[in-house]
């Protein structure tokens, strides 16, 4: 392998820890998750976060709610939590089963709450190049790469995946950063010739080995986002071979997985900051 590996962990311990002293300064900071139903990949999301909340100090609320629930009654008790003193910051694990309405669940956490950044509010004030609260996971690959000293302003970075969860987020950080930016997707024809120009490659469609050596440049810098569970076990998007021809890489897992629950933790603390005062929510 000639690609540097750029591991997630120990900028991820290093944000953690700092979390964790802004949770003791901070005193109390209320942080209430909300799983609906029992999907068990979910179920491990939430344990894997109120695991982490815990050890930084937050008071954590995990609460679980029926996979019949109604939609009115999910709204309301949404709507109590946003207008709760005790809740800083709120999360509504996704997805959601199918007779709940995502979009309106989204729109009933309250804005300054939205630990997730998903809110309508959150993504365009992103859009406009004034991030409030930002999605974890972009936020975490921006890290990645600031904490790697990849050169941003100027590059050409390709972006795959348009989710307004990864990939749109993303594109929109690294604009901000001064990349150029090619945002591809499911419709995008002759994908290779779009990631060969790629210096920055960020890779988040959930399709194991979407990404093969032939479409990645010499010395490419290669996020890969895909956290795909398959008889081999969790792998990414990007097959093995990518390392041999980029300039760094992120593996999977230990990449960008452990920086999305750093960052979650993050904008758990901002949010706790507007509710202070100590920052202006945008308005
Ligand atoms: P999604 O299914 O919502 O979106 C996938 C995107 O990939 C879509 O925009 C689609 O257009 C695009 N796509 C699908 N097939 C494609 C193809 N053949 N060529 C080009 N683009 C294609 O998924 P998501 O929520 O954005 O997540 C993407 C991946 O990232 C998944 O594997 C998910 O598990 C992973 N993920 C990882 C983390 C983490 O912490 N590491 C966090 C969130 C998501």
């Amino acid at each position: 392998m000639s690609a540097t590996l750029i591991h997630g962990k120990p900028l991820a311990e290093r944000i953690r820890s700092e979390v964790a002293a802004e949770v003791r300064a901070i005193g109390r900071i209320g942080l209430v998750t909300v799983l609906v139903g029992d999907d068990p990949s979910s179920e491990v999301y939430i344990r894997l976060k109120h695991k982490a909340a815990v050890e930084a100090g937050f008071d954590t609320t995990d609460l679980r709610l029926p996979a019949d629930i109604a939609q009115d009654e999910l709204l309301a008790k949404l709507a109590e939590l946003s207008e709760s003193d005790d809740v800083d910051a709120l999360l509504v694990q996704l997805p959601l089963p199918d007779h709940l309405d995502e979009e309106r669940v989204i729109r009933t956490v309250a804005p300054a709450k939205d630990v997730d950044g998903f809110h309508p509010l959150n993504a365009g004030e992103l859009y406009l190049g004034r991030p409030a609260i930002v999605s974890a996971t972009p936020r975490g690959v921006m890290a990645l790469l600031e904490e790697h000293h990849v050169e941003l302003d100027g590059a050409r970075a390709v972006v795959i995946g348009r989710s307004d969860i990864v990939g749109k987020p993303m594109a929109h950080l690294l604009l901000q950063a001064n990349a150029t930016v090619t945002v591809c997707h499911s419709h995008t024809r002759d994908l290779y010739r779009h990631t060969l120009e790629a210096e920055v490659l960020v890779v988040a469609a959930g399709i194991p080995a979407l990404v093969t050596p032939d479409m990645v440049a010499e010395r490419a810098v290669v996020v890969d986002v895909g956290m795909n569970r398959t008889a081999a076990g969790l792998v990414g998007d990007v097959e093995a071979g990518v390392a041999e021809i980029a300039g760094a890489i992120t593996p999977v897992p230990g990449g960008v997985g452990p920086m999305t629950i750093a960052c979650l933790l993050e904008n758990a603390v901002r949010c706790a900051r507007y509710r202070r005062g100590d920052l202006a929510y945008p308005s």
